[in-house]
């Protein structure tokens, strides 16, 4: 029989020490692992970092049985397992990686019930013999990691999540945990629905990671800016560096060891083995540097990663979230840093105006994207934001940009109206459609053989836009567009006015724009500010 609750709290502490040479209990862990014991369901959402693994592995040790843990990461099974041996815990895990004589070993031991834990894909899970299996053998619980995976609208989604619902009827008796980093209210409550968790209680942690600084920093020479931010800030340590594509990926990872950053790229298309080799030296060597696209990061259990960076935009603010939190996962200082510019915008929405989804699935990524490019255009605290997306209220934190260096802002109404005029007309009396900087050189009223053919000059936009530098032009744009006030379209992302454009062009609004900030720089390291 399962031990109740009251009595699982000493049992569970003398575990964690013992066990894991731990003195305490962090967060919800201990009410969690309470409520597990004693036979209940759980949904817990709690940041990368936070200690999950405890919250099932606990339940598991102190329950009769075995602990299923289901999760999406082949590669770091037999990693994780070998951690649980080293400590003493019966661990196995059975996946395609397995000879069939040790799959049936693994088998075996599970009907025995020498295993306290058994890791497995929920490809694998899903299949009537496995279920089969399963329903033969002593069960302590279900872990259901990465559970977010199961959302079909987030960033992740593994369509054999949806098949786990198929155990809450199946196993009635068994205690289920859906546990994720990810947590909107939106998943929240699609996870707990689909998993079918009707009857959990809900656990949901604090989403601040304090020790991280927010740097959103405006797009220049992103390598040199990042160059600077490892020798100023980072110089030795470990950090990961996300880039969109491959190519990038290859690139930026060369362009940095040539500077004597030892820098190592992770990408899909690399093959499996070097993957494994630059995977394992990261986390086993000191200071490197992996520049990864978003396949590299999830599980991954390195304490002391102490900066990430993005030279691209994020497609939404819960892969942001994730990716960032692998940085400071030991509560030490640590800085998410990114470089953000217009072209950013354009690329991520022709990547969901050519993606293959439906309408629904296209609305659903630019509402994402608009939630992204809100946070990076804050004249506020990063940090507040960041957590009211999250459902999270909080207080401006004074350790990110904003707070650090307030933006200056300005009216920038009248240079939002004189945009789109040059947007409109070009458009209506040249039937012309330009991207950012050609329609800058009407504002500036720069001539060039292109203006003088198309007879530039004559329209009534031309050169009203001279109170303005190029750069400062740049920044308007990349703001406005980041609101919706206009819109960047198509490969070559020429601007067109944004649904948000009615309200500026009648003055119905003012529109309030940051100045374009010097890179922000951290706390001198061992300082204090
Ligand atoms: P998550 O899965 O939530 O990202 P982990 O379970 O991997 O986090 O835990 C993150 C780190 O914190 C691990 O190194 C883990 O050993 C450590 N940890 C977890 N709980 C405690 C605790 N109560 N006391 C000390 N360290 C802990
Ligand atoms: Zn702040």
């Amino acid at each position: 029989p399962a031990a109740s609750a009251p009595e699982a709290a000493p049992q569970a502490l003398e575990v964690l020490s013992r066990v894991f040479g731990y003195e305490s209990f962090r967060g919800n862990q201990q009410a969690i692992i309470e409520h597990v014991t004693g036979g209940g369901d759980a949904v817990v959402l709690m940041p990368t970092g936070g200690g999950k693994s405890l919250c099932y592995q606990i339940p598991a040790l102190l329950r009769p049985g075995t602990g299923i843990v289901v999760s999406p990461l082949i590669a770091l099974m037999a990693d994780q397992v070998a951690a649980l041996e080293a400590v003493g815990i019966r661990a196995a895990y059975l996946n395609s990686t397995l000879e069939p004589h040790e799959a049936a070993a693994v088998e075996q031991q599970l009907l025995a019930g020498e295993l306290d834990l058994l890791y497995m894909a929920p490809e694998r899970l899903v299949l009537p013999r496995t279920r089969d299996l399963l329903q033969r053998a002593p069960l302590a619980l279900f872990a259901i990691d990465e559970a977010h995976c199961v959302s079909q609208w987030g960033h992740d989604f593994r369509p054999d999540y949806m098949g786990l619902a198929v155990l809450a009827g199946e196993f009635p008796s068994v205690p289920r945990m859906a546990l994720t980093a990810t947590a909107t209210r939106a998943t929240h409550e699609e996870m707990t629905q689909r998993l079918r968790m009707e009857r959990a209680e809900h656990f949901v942690s604090s989403f601040d990671r304090p020790n991280i600084q927010y740097r959103i920093t405006p797009k220049d020479r992103p390598r040199d800016q990042l160059l600077t931010l490892i020798r100023t800030e980072h110089e030795g340590e470990a950090g990961i560096v996300y880039c969109l594509s491959r190519r990038s990926v290859e690139q930026t990872a060369e362009w940095l060891a040539a500077r004597g950053v030892p820098a190592l790229p992770y990408h899909a298309g690399l093959d499996a083995t070097v993957r494994h080799r630059h995977q394992e030296r990261f986390l086993r060597e000191d200071g490197l540097v992996m520049v990864a696209t978003i396949a590299f990061g999830m599980g991954i259990d390195k304490p002391d990663v102490r900066f990430v960076a993005h030279l691209d935009l994020p497609k939404s603010i819960e892969g942001y979230y994730q990716e960032t939190g692998r940085a400071g996962r030991d509560g030490q200082p640590s800085t998410a840093w990114l470089a953000f510019g217009l072209q950013d915008v354009v690329n991520q929405r022709r990547f969901i105006d050519a993606s293959e989804g439906d309408d629904a699935f296209k609305r659903n990524a630019r509402s994402h994207l608009d939630a992204m490019l809100a946070l990076c255009e804050t004249v506020t605290c990063r940090r507040v934001q960041l957590l009211r997306y999250f459902g999270q209220d909080s207080q401006p934190c004074g350790n990110c940009d904003t707070c650090l260096h307030p933006p200056v802002t300005w009216d920038g109404t009248v240079a939002a109206q004189k945009l789109l005029s040059a947007i409109i007309r070009l458009d209506r009396e040249r039937e012309q459609r330009f991207g950012a900087g050609q329609v800058i050189d009407v504002l500036l009223g720069r001539e060039s053989e292109r203006s003088t053919r198309s007879r530039h000059q004559e329209l009534s936009v031309w050169g009203i836009g001279q109170e303005l530098s190029d750069r400062q032009w740049r920044t308007v744009t990349r703001q406005l567009a980041a609101r919706g006030i206009v819109e960047a379209v198509g490969e070559y992302g020429v601007l067109v006015p944004g649904s948000e454009s009615g309200p500026v062009l009648r003055g119905e609004v003012t529109v309030e724009l940051a100045e374009d900030r010097a890179p922000v720089q951290g706390r001198a390291r061992g300082g204090s500010s």
